[in-house]
């Protein structure tokens, strides 16, 4: 059902500062930056071969990246997995009691659409499945 590894979402306060740490690491610029109004984001994309390196920092205080930095600090937030067919992936996973946080698919960054997964059910990862619109 996976197919491969497509990002590590990493929530920072502050994105400049961590685009100059990963441009360091990957002795490039962003591969892609973009501002997610609906999830209360901007981002910044650093493609690392098959998979990319996700960074978000929150643009409001009541969105989800907020809340994540000021309970456990800056760090990794998700781990999220392509998949060929979101809503089938979402259906087997619920039908076998896993707790999906989207009843149906929301936008993700980057034209996909993606749907969460609760920690508690997956080793204390929050998970993302995406699929490319
Ligand atoms: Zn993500």
């Amino acid at each position: 059902m996976l197919t491969k590894i497509d990002h590590i979402g990493i929530a920072v306060r502050d994105l400049e500062e961590a685009m100059k740490v990963y441009g360091d690491f990957t002795l490039k610029d962003a591969d892609h930056i973009e501002e997610l109004d609906s999830e209360g984001v901007k981002i910044a994309f650093f493609n690392v071969g098959e998979s990319s390196i996700e960074l978000l920092q929150p643009i409001r205080e009541d969105c989800a990246i907020a809340k994540h930095i000021s309970k456990r600090g800056e760090g990794i937030h998700h781990i999220c997995y392509a998949v060929e067919d979101l809503e089938k992936a979402m259906k087997s996973l619920v039908d076998k009691g896993y707790r999906c946080l989207d009843e149906t698919p929301r936008d993700g960054a980057h034209n996909t659409k993606v749907a969460f997964f609760h920690p508690k059910q997956t080793l204390s990862t929050l998970i993302e499945l995406s699929q490319k619109k």
